[in-house]
């Protein structure tokens, strides 16, 4: 295997995460809506998403890796028809500039996987006056009570 290949020089996302997989290896995981969301930026169609109406005790994970990214008792309905939080579970997610579109946004992506979530707006509830708003298709769900019925 020629050494080449370790120092090919990734783009700025891949690599820097815990979790990092090639593109090939995403796509064989990920739905293509999930890998149009969580790996190029998409953004899925508002009002699409089932997620927007749980409303159930428990956890939305990242749908890439797993990650705990948002606990239900953090998420409203802004309207939006997109999955809102006002606050992420620490450390689950991260922040970067997001300048696509001419438009000054903060992106809001997996701290795990580097997977794309959505973005955060300055115009959410007390008490942080954020609103993450989330591609539910980068979300999985898991109940509070289905979880510990759960098999490891
Ligand atoms: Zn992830």
């Amino acid at each position: 295997m020629a050494l080449g290949k370790w120092f090919r020089k990734e783009p700025e996302l891949a690599g820097n995460f815990p979790v990092a997989k090639s593109d090939e290896e995403w796509r064989k995981q990920l739905s293509a809506e999930q890998h149009r969301v969580l790996r190029e930026h998409g953004t899925e169609r508002p009002f699409t998403s089932p997620l927007n109406m749980e409303h159930r005790q428990g956890m939305f994970h990242c749908a890439a890796c797993g990650q705990d990214v948002f606990a239900a008792e953090t998420k409203f309905d802004s309207g939006t028809g997109w999955p809102s939080f006002f606050k992420p579970v620490d450390g689950g997610v991260e922040t970067s500039d997001d300048n696509a579109f001419l438009m000054r946004r903060t992106e809001v992506h997996c701290a795990k996987c580097g997977g794309h979530l959505g973005h955060v707006f300055e115009d959410g509830p007390k008490p942080t006056g954020q609103r993450y708003c989330i591609n539910g298709v980068s979300l999985a769900f898991k109940p509070t009570d289905e979880g510990a019925k759960a098999k490891s």
